[in-house]
């Protein structure tokens, strides 16, 4: 079992199963989303995924079409994201999460959009836009 929650303690989920598609996002919504270089993320199975509190307190902002970013209410901490396109999985911000996930990022994407003053120094793959 994974477990996660955001800043301030009220959201709390729980993941049982595997965690997939590991990468680093550095597109410029993943980046204002999470305010920083990039976004950390990873797919989880919706029927994987379980609120244990606070479901109530995330809200969904529409940054795409089809695509609903929900986040806690009261302290802003990304939760999970929605893809209509896409309801049997959820996309997952991995620094919300409290466990160690068992998977490791394994590529960075968007890198067409990367932030200026960000220099990535590892080996890992790099897409200047989505993963194919
Ligand atoms: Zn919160
Ligand atoms: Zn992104």
């Amino acid at each position: 079992m994974i477990h996660g929650s955001c800043l301030c303690g009220q959201v709390k989920y729980r993941i049982d199963g595997q965690l997939s598609d590991a990468r680093f996002c550095h597109c410029s919504m993943c980046r204002k989303a999470h305010g920083s270089a990039f976004r950390a993320r990873a797919t989880v199975k919706s029927a994987d995924f379980a609120f244990v509190a606070g479901e109530q307190l995330v809200t969904f902002y529409e940054s795409s079409p089809g695509n609903h970013r929900g986040f806690c209410s009261v302290c802003g901490s990304p939760i999970v994201s929605k893809f209509e396109a896409h309801p049997d999985y959820y996309g997952l911000p991995l620094g919300a999460l409290d466990d160690d996930p068992g998977i490791r990022p394994t590529s960075h994407v968007h890198v067409a959009s990367k932030a200026s003053w960000f220099t990535i120094t590892d080996d890992l793959k790099q897409l200047p836009e989505g993963p194919e």
